[in-house]
């Protein structure tokens, strides 16, 4: 019997807590479904399945936080046909201070309101904690003030937003 049929190569993966974004990419590109995101009661939880990966570091190399490590693990061929939970990740989702719904990871959404910041020199942290659904309907309306926008960047997202509005 070849060492192939009695072993089979997976990784022992983890995230790193203090680093993980909740981006979802490492589950995007992952070819077999090995990395799964769930949301339930304001938290996404990322999963890993040891039985399902082919080491393939697909998804260490995506991350924009480098927050996976991965190492070659051997393990029975047999147990290729288990479907346990390896490693798992809870992120909490941003609440959108205007409706109440779970919307997007917390740290992802406080990233890109600092990117924001220090790129352009614009503070949205007022705007950046409401739902898609919610900033487009404020922009529609228009309050510059409260979000701290220019009347430049209010007048381009309002158009934006009408034209989204129109094709609803
Ligand atoms: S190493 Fe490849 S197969 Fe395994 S979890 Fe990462 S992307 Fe998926
Ligand atoms: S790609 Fe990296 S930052 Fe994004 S969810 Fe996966 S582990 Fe977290």
């Amino acid at each position: 019997m070849s060492p192939s049929a009695i072993l089979r190569v997976g990784s022992n993966l983890s995230f790193d807590s203090a680093k993980c974004i909740g981006c979802e990419s490492c589950a995007i590109v992952c070819p077999r479904g090995a990395i799964q995101i769930t949301k339930d009661q304001g938290f996404e939880t990322i999963s890993y399945t040891f039985a399902l990966c082919l080491y393939c570091r697909r998804c260490s190399f995506t991350c924009p936080e480098d927050a996976i490590k991965l190492t070659a693990a051997l393990e029975p061929a047999g147990f290729s046909t288990s479907v346990r939970v390896e490693e798992k990740l809870q992120i909490e989702l941003q609440i959108c201070e205007r409706c109440g719904s779970a919307f997007a990871p917390r740290p992802m959404v406080r990233k890109i309101e600092n990117l924001i910041r220090e790129k352009r020199g614009i503070d949205l942290s007022s705007l950046i904690v409401l739902c898609p659904q919610c900033r487009t309907r404020i922009l529609a309306e228009g309050s510059p003030g409260r979000f701290g926008l220019s009347q430049a960047l209010l007048s381009q997202s309002q158009q934006v937003a009408q034209s989204h509005e129109a094709k609803q």
